[in-house]
């Protein structure tokens, strides 16, 4: 009996076999299937997309063949193949064998790297398959074509496959059998034999939507069941004294909140009274006032005598929250001090870098419950750290945190806290729905009055004269008494890129006819966005570029500039000690640097008023979105902001994303353009690093409407069957697909 998990060596042999596992890990009959074609070649397809380098499959027939005596006595056959528009030359050393098979007007599968010979493409000795002979009894016009497994022809997986799919006997079904009904699902036999031996489109069609289905679904089933675990969690509801630090707080405020920030702030307040832990997203622009939503939330847990940790991404933002809670609570923040005010607490920082005697004082802060607000980095997630009653955890800036890290701090708690996520990256809807789809989303949509426009430019660093007006610029700025930003992709000329760019190439045109971007297959990526130096293995080849600017040889060129002279400037990036990061940072929010050169560790929540003008260079290297975020650091003070951004690329496609972030200052058009532009995978993070976690086929942006079905549908299956016992199939790939989350999550450290 062959099924799903019988091993393919027992199927197929282990010659067959052997090339299957060791190239492409494939096992089982259940894995090869899995290994969907990636496109399909219709009969009449032609030569020209043939580049040399490129391995080529082609569907042509044989023009002409002619054998050739070489000077050196032996034969050379020369056989030129067409598909009617395009010939393209065959070489053949040997002509043995192949002199009778390839005879004019012979039909056949081509396949091999095409090499130049004398500036004539051409292919040498390549693989082929005489069509007549994969063709007997079922007719197609479609050819799937699998990504190349190495000392295999792309036929040869066609045929390993049919004769698995003829093999299997027992192929049950995952999803309930009123669901394949209600919404016209072909079954997963008929799904595999669609996508793998389809006769028409339309199969594969019929064939993709049972399957993307499928993966919606089984997202929405462990997202709805996460939800179901956490609404079935009992906490301690938080409400505020009415004269307490909150009240106290919004008395000294000294600004009025915003429509939003009240609006917010009420459901915020209303979820921290239930005795249900609140798991709530709060997304907004960068400068919409999400840090006092915050802390009022914060200060609301603090006056019911709990405590409200803030975990941030980095030193700096850590830092820097520590910095401004600190100074818009005042004296409220002097708890336990003499002369403090007695509804006052204590406001508590935790990084890796403090100094033992720093880390033993907060530590003791934590433990006994004086400091009510503790703010920090990953080092909060660690075991030593022990709360005297954790209420609330605020996690700043999402996308660089795992759920996973947000359970180890939840684990710190007595009873459940409640969770309140801020980002400033928005969230278009299905993908809130997808990836953070069992938090509850709050959106601030205006900016605090007062705030300036920021302006930008797009500044072409192709002819010398430009990059000078930007340098000029920035004296003209600093004479003003306003402060710069320059961010950079790198560290030093030899450096790789900073992490923390996103480090945004051009996919490279696809090889092939393709009838849609069907799983492209991880491991033979296309360039697309990647997370930082992991991807830079997986990247394809990419063409030869300007060397990107650093933060150091930017810093000299500014230093040595004359426009420049007696301007204070100041280097920041990933690789200096924390403590030169958090002086450097301090020096310039304090206004004792007026230029500050970085990598994109400046990226979130930095607020220095006084800064006006950012340069980005080399911005074609950085996300649509990371972009955005970047300027939003310049115009908070109520004076209006500029920022350039520089690229040496005449790409048209470059142009076109850094126009769009010019004539746009609405993050939510930003970021759906962002994720547009990359590979779903991506957006679910977790295969930034490598790890093949990615959708196949399902489109987040495309299929709103399955996802809104699958998610009603994974709702009702748990309600009734929280733990899905009696569909232990899709419990199986429920449990697979957390697994390999989390598996994810902690290769990334
Ligand atoms: P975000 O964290 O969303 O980027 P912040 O909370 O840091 O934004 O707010 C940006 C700046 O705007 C801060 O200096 C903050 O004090 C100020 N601010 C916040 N809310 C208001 C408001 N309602 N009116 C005026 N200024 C505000
Ligand atoms: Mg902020």
């Amino acid at each position: 009996m062959v099924s799903e998990s019988t091993p393919l060596r027992s199927v197929l042999g282990g010659r067959t076999a052997g090339p299957l596992a060791a190239n492409r890990g494939l096992q089982s009959v259940g894995d090869l299937l899995g290994f969907w074609p990636r496109r399909y070649r219709s009969r009449e397809s032609d030569l020209a997309e043939a580049k040399a380098g490129r391995y080529l499959v082609a569907v042509a027939e044989v023009k002409t063949a002619t054998t050739n005596r070489m000077r050196n006595g032996r034969s050379m056959l020369k056989v030129v193949i067409t598909d009617g528009t395009t010939d393209l030359s065959m070489v053949f050393f040997s002509v043995y064998g192949h002199e009778r098979a390839l005879q004019p007007g012979v039909r056949g599968i081509f396949a091999g790297t095409v090499t130049s010979f004398n500036r004539e493409l051409q292919l040498t000795h390549p693989g082929y398959t005489v069509l007549d002979e994969i063709d007997s009894g079922e007719r197609s016009d479609l050819i799937p074509i699998y990504l190349h497994v190495p000392r295999m022809h792309t036929w040869k997986v066609t045929e390993s496959v049919r004769l698995v799919l003829d093999a299997l006997t027992d192929m049950p079904d995952d999803l309930p059998p009123d669901l394949v009904a209600r919404h016209h699902l072909v079954t997963r036999l008929e799904a595999f034999r669609g996508i793998h031996t389809p006769k028409a489109l339309s199969e594969v069609e019929r064939a993709r939507h049972r399957l993307r289905y499928e993966e919606a679904l089984v997202l929405q089933l462990a997202l709805a069941q996460r939800r179901a675990r956490a609404r079935a969690e009992v906490t301690t509801a938080r409400t505020p004294r009415p004269d307490g630090i909150l009240a106290a707080f919004d008395e000294r405020l000294p600004f009025e909140l915003t429509h939003g920030q009240q609006v917010v702030g009420e459901d915020i307040a209303a979820d921290l009274a239930a005795s249900t832990p609140m798991h709530r997203l709060l997304q907004g622009e960068v400068g919409s006032g999400k840090t006092v939503v915050a802390l009022r939330a914060m200060l609301a847990v603090v006056d019911s005598g709990g405590q409200a940790a803030l975990l941030a991404p980095t030193e700096v933002l850590a830092a820097q929250h520590h910095r401004t809670m600190t100074a818009m609570l005042g004296d409220l923040a002097s708890g336990g001090y003499l002369g403090g005010d007695d509804r006052a607490t204590r406001v508590t920082l935790l990084t890796g870098s403090q100094s033992a005697a720093e880390r033993r004082a907060a530590l003791r802060d934590i433990e006994s419950g004086e400091a009510g607000i503790v703010v920090g980095t990953h080092a909060l997630i660690q075991d030593a750290v022990t709360f005297h009653d954790l209420a609330l955890v605020v996690v700043d800036e999402q996308h660089r945190f795992g759920v996973e890290q947000r359970d180890a701090l939840r684990g710190k708690a007595l009873s459940p806290p409640h969770v309140l996520v801020m980002t400033a990256t928005p969230i278009p809807r299905t993908v809130a729905m997808t990836v953070f789809g069992d938090l509850e989303v709050s959106t601030l949509r205006e900016l605090p009055a007062g705030r300036a426009p920021i302006e930008t430019f797009v500044i072409p660093d192709l002819l010398p004269g430009w990059l000078e007006r930007v340098w000029q610029r920035i004296g003209a700025e600093v004479a003003a008494g306003h402060q710069v930003f320059v961010v950079c992709p790198r560290i030093h000329d030899d450096a790789p890129p900073d992490p923390g760019t996103e480090l945004w190439t051009e996919p490279p045109d696809e090889d092939g006819l393709d009838l849609d971007n069907l799983g492209d297959g991880g491991d033979e990526g296309k360039g697309g966005p990647g997370g930082g130096a992991g991807a830079a293995g997986t990247a394809a080849p990419q063409p030869a570029q300007r060397p990107l600017r650093s933060v150091e040889s930017v810093a000299a060129e500014l230093r040595a500039h004359p426009a420049l002279t007696g301007v204070r400037l100041g280097i920041l990036h990933g690789a200096l000690p924390s403590v030169d990061k958090d002086a450097v940072m301090d020096a310039f929010a304090r206004g004792d640097l007026d230029v500050l050169v970085a990598t994109t560790v400046i990226e979130v929540g930095v607020d220095v008023p006084k800064a006006t003008f950012m340069v980005v260079m080399d911005a074609d290297r950085f996300g649509v979105s990371q972009l955005h975020q970047l300027r939003g650091r310049v115009g908070r003070g109520g004076l209006p902001g500029a920022c350039a951004l520089v690229t040496g690329s005449d790409s048209p496609m470059v142009r076109e994303r850094l126009e769009a972030v010019k004539s746009s200052t609405d993050g939510f058009v930003l970021a759906r353009l962002d994720l547009d532009q990359r590979r779903e995978g991506d957006i679910l993070g977790a295969t930034q690093h490598g790890r093949r976690t990615q959708l196949e086929f399902l489109h987040i942006l495309e299929h709103e409407d399955l996802i809104e079905a699958a998610r009603a549908d994974a709702r009702a299956l748990v309600d009734e069957d929280p733990e899905l016992a009696r569909l232990p199939r899709l419990a199986a790939a429920v449990a697979a697909r957390v697994d390999a989350d989390q598996a994810a999550y902690l290769e990334r450290g």
